[in-house]
């Protein structure tokens, strides 16, 4: 089955979706680490995704469905986590196409208000070694620039610089959103405050799933 965790960009959507895959079991399945991996390895999707996805647009849809397909290879039984799919209607119904073997369960929207949004992706720092995320005034690394966890060095994303955080946030409007109302009409809906402690936004993400799964 499948558990779809939506949010704006910035939401928290990979930060609670690897909390729920560490403590559940769940699978998660983050289309965007999944390109990134294409980009670094410069496949043939990692470079039409590349500049792409550093203008903060959306890759076409087949070339994530491809993704989908190819990830979602364990059995009916297993409870996949996606992060970042369906981003559109369009990817919504192409979904549901695999809905005999992975039904979509529940629909988890992480909602943050916009203003900090930005100050989230703007000032966030990934480690290149590791991938664990710091932020440069909410969550620093003890060394400026090194990650705790693995020594390695922290970046910050392609796509976090202003005009590709911009034009994110307005893809996230006009295409994402819609899925909302398109999922709160199957009854799959179901929102959990963003904003508040890692831990507090947890109890109350898994409580939502304990009640709808
Ligand atoms: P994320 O890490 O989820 O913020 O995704 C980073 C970028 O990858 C997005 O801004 C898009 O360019 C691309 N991407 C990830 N998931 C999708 C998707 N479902 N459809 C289209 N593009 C995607």
């Amino acid at each position: 089955m499948i558990v779809v965790l939506t949010g704006a960009p910035g939401a928290g959507k990979g930060t609670q979706a690897d909390l729920l895959a560490e403590r559940l079991g769940y699978r998660k399945l983050s289309t965007g680490d999944a390109l990134r991996k294409h980009v670094k390895a410069g496949t043939e999707i990692g470079k039409v995704a590349g500049q792409i996805m550093e203008r903060g647009e959306l890759v076409p849809d087949d070339v994530l469905f491809g993704i989908i397909k190819a990830e979602l290879n364990g059995k009916s039984s297993d409870v996949y986590l996606l992060d970042g799919y369906p981003r559109n209607i369009s990817q919504a119904e192409t979904l549901a196409t695999l809905e005999a073997v992975h039904p979509v369960k529940a629909v988890i929207h992480l909602d943050v208000p916009r203003p900090e949004l930005v100050s989230r992706l703007s000032g966030r720092r990934v480690c290149q070694s590791c991938g664990a995320t710091y932020h440069v005034t909410s969550n620093p690394s003890k060394r400026p620039g090194v990650c705790d966890k693995c020594g390695g060095a922290l970046q910050q994303r392609a796509d976090d610089n202003p005009d590709s955080v911009a034009v994110r946030l307005d893809v996230y409007e006009k295409n994402t959103r819609p899925i909302l109302d398109h999922y709160q009409k199957k009854g799959l809906y179901l929102k959990v405050n963003g904003l508040g402690s890692t831990e507090g936004i947890y109890k109350d993400l898994k409580g939502s799933l304990e009640r709808a799964l």
